[in-house]
């Protein structure tokens, strides 16, 4: 008797699996039962519109799908459109690949501010998240931004708000959202850390976007160059403004480092 599997969700654990089954038992019937219109869960939701590159893999999703004995059931919500219960009443075996795509809230004074968002809200309202399409966004006339926490989520956050119009070509930024950036004026990004620069959370990928590009990293004193060594920032003794020349960027980062600064903050983020 053939094998018959209901995987919730379509991202890429679910897809991974799928195929996993599949190339254990062809004659598995399986599907794969998504909430949202489209599958890949935060490939296509979650990962920078920049980054094309990282999204390749949905080609390999897509050849997956097109597998004979599997199917791809979407816009269908388990616990709205069909109970767990019943899924275990018609399928042999049921998987649950819902991802963790709700923001964890951080119980502070202040939170429910406007343009105060969870990063899983404002990546998926530019990523063309349903649920985050009407994200109240306010972009015009913004200066300056605090992104909290320093892993490469934030990371891909700091880069979408410090591009130009322009360093979005090639991307699949949700035209609204581009649209919506392109009236901020931001001048300054501050991401806030636990610990220091040390310690941070992003791969050396991610931040060797940076790296390279000579972004300027605060922390104890020291400004990274692109060549990768370490120099004292040099501050006028006046106004307390840095002296050292921005070396050569990406248009991106020389609008950054023009304008902004990058902290790292050695110390906790303080209570209110
Ligand atoms: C901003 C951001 C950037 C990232 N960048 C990278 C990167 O560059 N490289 C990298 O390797 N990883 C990256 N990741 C991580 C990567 O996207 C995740 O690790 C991966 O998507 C997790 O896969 P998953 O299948 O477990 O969950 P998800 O991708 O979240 O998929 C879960 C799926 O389940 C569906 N679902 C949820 N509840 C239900 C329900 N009740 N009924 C039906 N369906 C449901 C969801 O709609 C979703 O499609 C990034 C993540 C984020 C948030």
């Amino acid at each position: 008797m053939s094998l018959t599997v209901a995987i919730i969700g379509a991202g890429p654990s679910g897809l991974y699996c799928a195929e996993a089954i599949a190339r254990k038992r062809p004659d598995a019937h399986i599907d794969v039962i998504e909430r949202l219109p489209m599958p890949y869960g935060l490939v296509r939701y979650g990962v920078a519109p920049d980054h094309q590159g990282t999204k390749v893999v949905t080609r390999v999703f897509d050849r997956l799908l097109q597998k004979p004995g599997l199917r791809f059931l979407g816009g269908v919500e388990l616990g709205r459109d069909i109970a767990l219960a019943e899924l275990g009443e018609d399928y042999d075996a049921v998987v649950l690949a819902c991802g963790a795509s709700v923001d964890r809230r951080l119980g502070i004074p202040g939170e429910d501010r406007s343009n105060v968002f969870g990063s899983a809200a404002f990546v998926g309202w530019y990523n063309a998240h349903p649920d985050f399409a009407d994200l109240p966004v306010e972009m015009g006339g913004v200066r300056s931004v605090a992104v909290i926490g320093n892993g490469n989520v934030a990371i891909d956050v700091v880069r979408v708000l410090a591009k130009t119009p322009a360093e979005f070509a090639g991307s699949d930024i949700v035209a609204h959202a581009r649209a919506a950036l392109a009236t901020s004026n931001v001048r300054h990004i501050h991401i806030l850390g636990r610990r220091g620069p040390h310690q941070i959370a992003m791969t050396p990928k991610e931040l060797a976007e940076f790296a390279v590009s000579n972004a300027l990293v605060r922390s104890c004193g020291r400004k990274t160059c692109r060549r990768g060594s370490a120099r004292p920032i040099r501050r006028c003794a006046k106004s307390g403004k840095q002296t050292s020349p921005p070396c050569a960027a990406s248009p991106s980062l020389r609008r950054m480092t023009g304008r902004s600064a990058f902290i790292f903050a050695s110390t906790p983020f303080p209570a209110r």
